[in-house]
C-alpha cells in the first residue's frame, strides 16, 4: 500500500479537512507566465534572513529526501517557493499509482494529496480507466528542481498522465520504463485518435473541483472540450491551453484559505476562454509573422535562496 506514514496521516488529518475549503484569489497581479505562475511575492512573505544567501536553490532543495517536520504550508508562488510539512502520495492506492518513483516527487500539501485520491476514484468509474497514473507533484520540501519544471514548487501542482491505466500493479521498474501517450496531432492544434470522451470527462471533473485554480492542456484539447460541452461551461474557464501537456495534463490548486504565505495567481480572464484557444489553434496552423517589436526577455540565472520567500530557509533547514 505504499509508504504514507501513519504519523504523517495523523499529523495532517485535520489539515486535510481544513484545507479542503475553497480558497479565494487575493492576488490581482497579472502573471508574467501562465503556466509558470510567476508573480511578485507579496510583502508578507518576504523576510531578510536569506537576503544574502546566494546558493542556487535547486541545489539545496533538489537533494533533500524527506518532508520537513513542520505544519503543512505553502510559501511563495508556484514557480518561486517551497513547502513545509508535505505529505507523500502513497506509491500505490486502490485507484492510483505514482510514476517515476526514482524522482521522489510524489510529495504535496495535504489538499493536493486528497484531491488526487478523490480524482482517481472518479477516474476509476470511467470506461477503460482503472484509476490514474500520477506524474510529478513536488519535491519533499518543494522548491526548484534540478531538472524539469519551473513550477511545482509549493506542493499544489500535479501532472496526471493521459495514458488510461489498465492495471495498477506496476512494479517500480515498470513505472520507470512505461511511457504515457501523446494525445495531439498537427503540433497540438488537434487531438488524435487516442483522445476519448473519457479524457474530457476526467478533465471536466478535475476542473470542476472548487479547489482547482487552473488545468493546463494543449490547445487542441481545450478546443475539443469547448466543442464537446453542451451544458454548464463554467469549468472551461479553468482549463488553460498551454505548450506541451499532451502526454499529461497539469492540475494547479488554489492556495488553501488562510494560507497567508501562499501566493495565488490572478484568476483566468472571465468566460470559457474558447475563443482564445481557437485563436491559438489558428496560429499553430498558420503561424503569424514574428512581432518586430517583441523585446526578448533578459536571461535570468537560476533562482537563488535569496529570491525565495524567507520561510524557505527554515523549511530547508528543518528536521
Ligand atoms: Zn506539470
Amino acid at each position: 500500500m505504499g509508504n504514507l506514514t501513519r504519523k504523517g496521516m495523523l499529523k495532517h488529518g485535520l489539515m486535510i479537512a481544513a484545507l479542503a475549503l475553497t480558497a479565494s484569489c487575493r492576488n490581482s497581479e497579472v502573471p508574467r507566465s501562465d503556466v509558470q505562475g510567476n508573480t511578485r511575492a507579496p510583502a508578507a512573505v518576504m523576510s531578510t534572513q536569506n537576503a544574502h544567501d546566494n546558493r542556487v536553490a535547486k541545489d539545496v532543495f533538489g537533494h533533500i529526501p524527506t518532508a520537513s517536520d513542520q505544519r503543512s504550508e505553502s510559501f511563495g508562488g508556484y514557480a518561486r517557493g517551497c513547502q513545509a510539512g508535505a505529505v507523500q502520495l502513497p506509491e500505490t492506492g486502490p485507484t492510483w499509482q505514482a510514476m517515476r518513483l526514482s524522482r521522489n516527487r510524489n510529495w504535496g500539501q495535504p489538499v493536493l494529496i486528497d484531491y488526487i485520491q478523490n480524482l482517481s476514484r472518479f477516474a476509476a468509474t470511467l470506461d477503460g480507466w482503472d484509476g490514474l497514473y500520477v506524474g510529478d507533484l513536488s519535491q519533499p520540501r518543494g522548491g526548484p528542481m534540478l531538472t524539469g519544471h519551473a513550477s511545482h514548487q509549493i506542493g499544489l501542482d500535479a501532472d496526471i498522465w493521459m495514458l488510461p491505466p489498465d492495471r495498477l500493479n506496476l512494479s517500480r521498474q515498470e513505472r520507470e520504463n512505461l511511457s504515457s501517450i501523446s494525445m495531439r496531432r498537427e503540433r497540438g492544434a488537434f487531438t488524435n485518435s487516442s483522445w476519448t470522451e473519457e479524457h474530457m470527462q476526467l478533465i471536466r471533473a478535475a476542473a470542476s473541483d472548487p479547489r482547482t485554480a487552473r488545468i493546463f492542456v494543449f490547445p487542441g484539447a481545450k478546443v475539443a472540450m469547448c466543442n464537446w460541452e453542451t451544458g454548464d461551461r463554467s469549468w472551461l474557464n479553468h482549463v488553460r491551453p498551454w505548450y506541451g501537456h499532451h502526454y499529461h495534463f497539469h492540475v494547479r490548486l488554489r492556495c488553501p484559505s488562510g494560507a497567508s504565505g501562499c501566493e495565488n495567481q490572478a484568476p483566468p480572464p472571465a468566460g470559457d476562454g474558447c475563443a482564445d484557444a481557437q485563436t491559438w489553434v489558428n496560429n499553430i496552423l498558420n503561424p503569424p509573422p514574428p512581432d518586430p517589436n517583441a523585446t526578448p526577455r533578459a536571461p535570468r540565472g537560476p533562482l537563488t535562496m535569496a529570491r525565495l520567500p524567507g520561510q524557505c530557509l527554515a523549511v530547508a533547514e528543518s528536521n
